[in-house]
């Protein structure tokens, strides 16, 4: 009998993946946790019923939320993941050179089952001298960290269970005052078309922090609902503002092979529909 993982993430408006084999399934100290094999999208990470990561198209995802912040900011040393459990945006990060990046996880089961069922997606990652890997809550962590950080960000799941204190407006507080001058924060932030309300919301109680709040988008096959938001908290414009030249430049610095982010794309994400804009600015 052929079993379906359903993901009803929205009010009327659902998925069902086919589970061709479960690779594991259990309840870890924060949430349900199951990894099984779909035909289609390879390796699939499930948390709370949401589907978190695949290994078909993980990589845009991470590549999006982490080269466009730390390209654009330019000279950025230290990143902080908040969540990213999987170790694919600790990956991304590591691309580049930086001195470190920390990533304070919650859930240690979810890093020890990706790293068991779902290796190719962090590719060693954890291993990086430079990762700085804690088990904490992260929201808990920026309120009270003496580090700084150039760029933040947040890869939380949507804001259910232990992620619903990464979408406040005293977490934004918090990831602003552990910015360096000039840092930028980026956010999962859900798919405008289906996700209304929380989405929404998080663009006004950004800009109770950063001068400069805004979106961009990637369209990820596995998410439902077109395309996704990730949330922009800056206080400078200019990082948005680069042309693909400028970006391109730095990019070949880095020296990093990506699937999905090219140059022009990380220019062309910024562009909104009218729909997204009308979010933001509300
Ligand atoms: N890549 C996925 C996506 O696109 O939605 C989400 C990445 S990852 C699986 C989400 C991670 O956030 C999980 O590992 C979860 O344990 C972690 N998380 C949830 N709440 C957290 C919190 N308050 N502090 C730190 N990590 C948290």
């Amino acid at each position: 009998m052929t079993e379906w993982y359903t993901e009803a993430l929205h009010e009327s408006v659902g998925q069902i993946l086919r589970i061709d084999r479960i690779l594991h399934q259990e309840r870890t100290q924060h949430q349900d946790l199951i990894i099984f094999e779909n035909k289609t999208l390879g390796r699939v990470m499930g948390l709370d019923g949401i589907v978190q990561t695949t290994t078909f198209d993980e990589h845009i995802y991470h590549e999006m939320m982490a080269h466009v912040p730390i390209l654009a900011h330019g000279a950025a040393r230290r990143v902080l993941i908040i969540g990213g459990g999987d170790g694919g945006m600790l990956r991304r990060c590591l691309c580049h050179p930086l001195d470190q990046v920390t990533m304070v996880e919650i859930d240690r089961s979810v890093i020890d089952l990706a790293l068991e069922f779902l290796p190719m997606i962090s590719a060693g990652a954890f291993e990086d001298p430079r990762a700085n890997l804690l088990i904490a809550d992260g929201a808990r962590f920026v309120a009270e960290t003496e580090d700084r950080f150039d760029v933040i960000i947040v890869d939380s799941s949507d804001p259910t269970g232990p992620n619903q204190v990464l979408f406040t407006e005293e977490f934004y507080g918090h990831c602003k005052r552990a910015l360096t001058p000039g840092g930028i924060l980026v956010t999962q932030n859900g798919v405008p078309y289906l996700d209304h309300g929380e989405q929404k919301r998080t663009y006004g109680r950004m800009r109770q922090h950063f001068g400069d709040v805004t979106a961009y988008v990637a369209a990820v096959p596995t998410y439902q609902g077109g395309m996704m938001t990730f949330a922009w908290a800056s206080d400078n414009p200019a990082h948005r503002q680069w042309d693909a030249e400028t970006i391109a430049g730095r990019a070949a610095k880095s020296g990093f092979e990506s699937d999905y982010y090219t140059p022009s794309l990380h220019v062309a994400s910024f562009a909104l529909p009218r729909m997204v804009e009308r979010h933001v600015a509300a």
